[in-house]
């Protein structure tokens, strides 16, 4: 990047928006950070205090005064704060939807107010129970009932695609809704239900390794880093913005071979366990079975493809979570 640009991430202290911080200040990127710690954590970004190209805010992205003096100064907006996690949003799903809707809908309207580039993080949830695998953005999702508070999360996420879209059509503004599928790495916390910390922190802790339904459920995990390098390349990308853009690793995984593959990376003697959805989350609880991207719209556009392999990012996670707190 040879023009140094200013960049607002909401969310900038949890796991992905702390690596995105990372990596924009180490290409010479001015960083503002809005973050109320509900979920991040002040250390995910401590080492970056004292840098002057870098700036703190612990505030709520409904705090409407904050949100503009720092969306002012910014040329791109990240917009990754969200209630994150399937877990936390069974269990508060009025934050779930209030966050992702209202808290979006706060960073569209700064956004347009200085014209700034904007990238809305979305989710691979919005395909729902989609069966034709690999899942490509323009197709058709299936989710289930509002019954079900799972679908929330998807539904909400929605939303803000439409109205990151509908900012464009009536606004001109230029957004990038992104899907991200599952990305993982150091810092991620398995407090939210996310499933490869909880099994590297269960391996090293010899305690059982619990695998939810029968585990032959998959899933693609991507390293944060390329996560990230995809985000910086839509950042800057000027045919990017108008249409969204799925990102993720396409390499599958049964969540048993992931138990399995972490046990034997771990030198861990944990025993593999499985327990039943309704035990582990709630009764009536749908999982999705299958969840691969199809990647090919990001790789035209950017060139852009993951760089490590599970294992790699199983490596690091483990000196991570080796390290301790
Ligand atoms: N999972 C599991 N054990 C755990 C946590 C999660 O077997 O301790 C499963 C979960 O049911 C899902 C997969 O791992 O099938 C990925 O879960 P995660 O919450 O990480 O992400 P999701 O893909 O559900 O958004």
């Amino acid at each position: 990047m040879a023009e140094s640009l200013t960049y607002l991430i909401t969310g900038g202290a949890g796991f992905i928006g702390s690596h995105l911080s990372d990596a924009l200040l180490a290409a010479g990127q001015r960083v503002l950070v809005i973050d109320d710690l509900s979920t991040g954590r002040y250390a995910n970004v401590a080492h970056h205090a004292g840098n002057p190209r870098f700036h703190f805010a612990r505030a709520s992205i409904r705090d409407a005064i904050v949100l503009d003096r720092l969306a002012s100064q910014a040329d791109v907006i990240v917009h990754l704060a969200a209630a994150v996690g399937v877990q936390l949003i069974v269990q508060q799903p009025v934050h779930t939807i209030e966050t992702n809707v209202m808290g979006t809908e706060a960073v569209l309207k700064a956004a347009l107010r200085y014209r700034s580039r904007v990238l809305i993080a979305s989710t691979s949830e919005v395909y729902g129970k989609g069966s034709r695998i690999p899942f490509s953005e323009d197709d058709d999702v299936l989710l289930g009932p509002s019954s079900k508070s799972r679908w929330s999360y998807a539904a909400s996420k929605m939303v803000d695609e439409f109205l990151a879209l509908a900012y464009r059509d009536e606004y001109g503004l230029e957004v990038v809704p992104v899907r991200l599928f599952n990305t993982v790495g150091p810092r991620q916390t398995g407090r939210y239900g996310m499933v490869i910390p909880r099994f590297v922190g269960q391996a090293l802790a010899g305690e059982p390794i619990t695998v939810y339904g029968d585990g032959q459920q998959s899933r693609c995990f991507c390293a944060v880093s390329d996560v990230v390098a995809a985000l910086i390349g839509l950042s800057t990308e000027p045919a990017a913005p108008g249409r969204v853009y799925n990102v993720g690793s396409e390499e599958e995984t049964t969540i048993m071979a992931l138990a399995e593959l972490v046990r034997e990376l771990t030198g861990s003697r944990s025993p593999i366990v499985t327990i039943p959805y309704a035990e582990a989350y709630a009764p009536g609880f749908e999982d999705m079975q299958r969840r691969v991207p199809d990647t090919s719209r990001v790789r035209a556009l950017l060139g852009w493809q993951p760089r490590l392999s599970l294992q790699e990012t199983l490596q690091s996670v483990i000196a991570y979570e080796q390290q301790g707190p």
